[in-house]
């Protein structure tokens, strides 16, 4: 066993981990990461984030989904074998590897693998996989960013083949010609999305009447239409109470006495943190009811010294915002004055179409008692849709009816996890829906959808207003 002394030790190499690593590297302090796996990455770079959307990726390209619209394209969706979207998942995987690799180097950031447990608030201890103590390390401070996984009951039979959760799915061999996926959040609808563009008929159930029930209720809606045009069936209101495998198939029987069956079973409700090795016991810290690890403003648990970051603290479990929680709790434990977690911050869902949205959603702002009005455009007014053959898809633009702030954006269509940033850098400068109006944008562009719904909105108050 080795005694070491680190400024900042931080336990998980995923996003939240590396970033906070990274910052305390460079302001020079000696940064210590334990991560139980053999390379940096996480749970985004290995079963989560990377692997989903690079084989989203290779799914459009490869059954040439866009050029769908156009008569003329004929797709032979048999062609798309899992070995050609696992080629390009190995190179993303390995090219990730390789920069993460690259910038702890570049910052002289020493990577220990092993399983990190505390011993006491101001100790940590690294084991091996047997058990082993392996070093014991002091710290001024530490980051918890040890993330989640799939949250499966003891009752499902998993294995790698039929019945499934997102990291399993990984493993299987061929496309399947029938799918359930139990789930209509995040995970379940992006996944069910990919299977349909390749021919197999898929299943969405869940026990809400729709899926992904956080979105503004009319992007919702839109994106289970496009959903379904695609060939995506969704079961609401619906609880699964058997899960079994019954030869090479995956069997549901549900609460309402309804059973089906499919090649393969999707299991996606909901994630856990990673805290079982930890042995937070020993620190004075302990999980809320969810099982997350709680945390003020800062990251702080309740131990000042002890920070947690990204998915093991709780919603809103993304890559993008574990990054930037690893960042500023690193500044803060580093002594640096930092500003706290943006209010207004994008959420990106890769379904097929892709939907983002930042600020209020309509339901709320009519719950808070906002005088609002709302911009609308649809893609099929855009003229970049046309020649790119993506018609589906719609702009929505929330804004104070007197004030014209923007409040809320939502797209759901072509581009709009990257389009969500103009909207979210206006209402990050309390920009006003004329904003839009006033400004000169690249044509042909998705981003005329916003010149569009703020005139839209905008015109609407005109005339409410008698204003010419
Ligand atoms: C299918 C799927 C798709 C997703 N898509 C997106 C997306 O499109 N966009 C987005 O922003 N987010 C997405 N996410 C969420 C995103 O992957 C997570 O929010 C992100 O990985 C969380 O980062 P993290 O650093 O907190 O944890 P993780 O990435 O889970 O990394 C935690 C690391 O800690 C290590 N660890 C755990 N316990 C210990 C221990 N005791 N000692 C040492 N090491 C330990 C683990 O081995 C792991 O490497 C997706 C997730 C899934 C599952």
């Amino acid at each position: 066993m080795e005694e070491l002394v680190a400024d900042v030790v931080v336990i998980g190499a995923g996003p939240a981990g590396q970033k906070a690593a990274i910052q305390a590297a460079k302001l020079g302090k000696k940064v210590i990461v334990i991560e139980k796996l053999v390379d940096p990455g996480g749970s985004c770079l290995f079963s989560g984030t990377i692997p989903s959307k690079t084989i989203r990726e290779a799914i459009i390209d490869l059954t040439r989904f866009n050029e769908r619209s156009f008569a003329d394209v004929s797709v032979q969706v048999s062609e798309v074998t899992v070995p050609s979207l696992g080629h390009r998942l190995n190179k993303v995987i390995e090219e990730e590897r390789t920069i993460i690799a690259r910038q702890f180097k570049k910052n002289n950031i020493r990577m220990i693998n092993g399983t990190a447990r505390f011993e006491n608030a101001k100790i940590l201890l690294v084991v091996d996989n047997n058990d082993k103590l392996l070093y014991q390390i002091k710290s001024k401070a530490f980051m918890i960013a040890t993330g989640s996984r799939p949250r499966n009951p003891t009752n499902v039979p998993f294995d790698d083949e039929v019945i499934l959760d997102s990291t399993r799915l990984l493993k299987v061999t061929k496309v399947p010609k029938t799918a359930i996926v139990l789930g209509g959040g995040i995970i379940g609808s992006e996944y069910a999305s990919f299977f349909a563009p390749l021919g197999t008929e898929v299943t969405v159930i869940d026990k809400k009447d729709h899926i992904l029930p956080m979105l503004d209720a009319e992007i919702g809606i839109h994106l289970q239409t496009a959903l379904t045009d695609i060939g995506l069936t969704f079961m609401g209101n619906k609880e699964p109470e058997i899960i079994e495998r019954h030869g090479d198939k995956a069997y549901v029987k549900f609460k309402d006495g309804t059973s089906l069956e499919a090649d393969v079973l999707l299991y996606a409700l909901g994630r856990m943190a990673n805290i079982e090795d930890l042995q937070l016991e020993n620190t004075g810290i302990a999980a809320n009811d969810k099982g997350y690890v709680p945390v003020n403003d800062l990251f702080q648990t309740v131990v000042p010294t002890i920070y947690a970051v990204g998915d093991v603290i709780g919603g809103p479990c993304l890559a993008s915002t574990s990054m930037e929680q690893g960042r500023l709790a690193s500044l803060h434990a580093c002594g640096v004055e930092t500003h706290r977690f943006p209010a207004v911050f994008p959420v990106g869902i890769y379904t097929i179409p892709e939907i983002s949205c930042c600020g209020y959603t309509e339901e709320e702002l009519r719950a808070l008692g906002y005088h609002y009005e709302v911009g609308r455009a649809y893609y099929y007014e855009i003229a970049r849709s046309h020649m790119v053959g993506s018609n589906t898809g719609m702009f929505k633009i929330l804004f104070h009816a007197e004030t014209l702030e923007i409040l809320g954006v939502h797209i759901v269509g072509r581009s709009a996890t990257e389009l969500i940033h103009i909207g979210q850098v206006a209402m990050s400068f309390r920009a006003r829906i004329n904003y839009f109006i006033d400004q000169v944008f690249n044509y042909p562009t998705f981003a005329e959808g916003y010149r569009i719904a703020a005139l839209n909105g905008f015109n609407k108050i005109k005339i409410r207003n008698n204003i010419v």
